[in-house]
């Protein structure tokens, strides 16, 4: 009994801390769209269409069961980590200076192939429905959008965080703040308006994906399945011919106002690629 309650404090304090991240990077996100850089961000939309309060709750709704997975997943990990599976360390002395520089780039770059292959598998045909429909539900997505997701997308996206830190070392800070890198990203990638500069997909920093990048996948579905990077969709040749024209029209404000932005019919099967 005593095991039982343990547990479900476990799960409570794991369901905490990932709401707590959800809320503030989704608030955080569409106050500055919303309110902070309204007149910027105004200009700078990426759709026409507008998500009505109904997307809005049904992506907070898919996103509180997520994060029930994540905790029941979390549960698991502390199982793991009590087994002497996972590698979290707590003294920066533990490990090489150059390894706890290192960490946070190489979690990240590793996330982002993860990312970039589930998520494409996930648009098999046959996976689909049961795996990835739920997030495309978000047809012009919203900061909230950030965890909506099928039950199996759910547990795909949990198990990155076992796997992972069975698999290298991470100062628990180094984990702490891929965490919040990744949710502040997410919810940048579905805030339905381009937060990067002008010149952002000419320059050296190119090789970083923009809002248009993740935006233009809801629209369209087949292409740009990338993350935090581009890489992945210019070596698979994923990426939408179209890209930086469409991330140039939506700063100059081409479908900020009536008239411009052609609205994409989705395909009849969206998950056929
Ligand atoms: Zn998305
Ligand atoms: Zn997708």
């Amino acid at each position: 009994m005593e095991f039982l309650l343990d547990m479900a404090r476990d799960w409570s304090a794991h369901f905490q801390r990932d709401l707590f991240r959800y809320l503030l990077a989704a608030t955080v996100t569409s106050l500055s769209v919303g309110l902070l850089f309204r007149h910027w961000m105004d200009r700078r939309r990426l759709q026409k269409r507008r998500a009505s309060w109904k997307d809005i709750r049904r992506e907070v709704s898919f996103s509180m069961l997520t994060m029930a997975i994540f905790a029941t997943v979390g549960i698991v990990t502390g199982i793991l980590k009590d087994w002497g599976l996972v590698k979290l360390y707590w003294h920066w002395n533990d490990f090489p200076l150059w390894w706890n520089l290192a960490s946070l780039p190489v979690v990240i770059l590793i996330h982002d192939a993860y990312f970039y292959w589930t998520h494409r598998t996930m648009h098999h045909p046959k996976l689909f429905k049961h795996f990835h429909r739920v997030h495309h539900l978000s047809r012009t997505p919203t900061p909230w959008a950030a965890y909506s997701f099928s039950v199996g997308e759910g547990v795909l996206m949990a198990l990155f965080s076992p796997l992972i830190l069975m698999a290298i070392p991470l100062h628990v800070v180094i984990w702490l703040s891929f965490i919040f890198v990744m949710i502040f990203r997410n919810t940048m990638l579905h805030a339905g308006c381009e937060f990067h500069p002008r010149g952002w997909v000419d320059g050296p920093l190119d090789f970083m994906t923009t809002t248009t990048h993740h935006d233009l996948h809801h629209q369209r579905f087949q292409g740009n399945y990338g993350f935090y990077f581009t890489w992945w969709d210019r070596w698979m040749g994923t990426e939408f011919p179209n890209y930086k024209e469409v991330f140039h029209k939506a700063v100059d404000g081409e479908f900020s106002s009536a008239g411009a932005a052609p609205e994409q019919k989705p395909p009849a099967n969206p998950a056929a690629s």
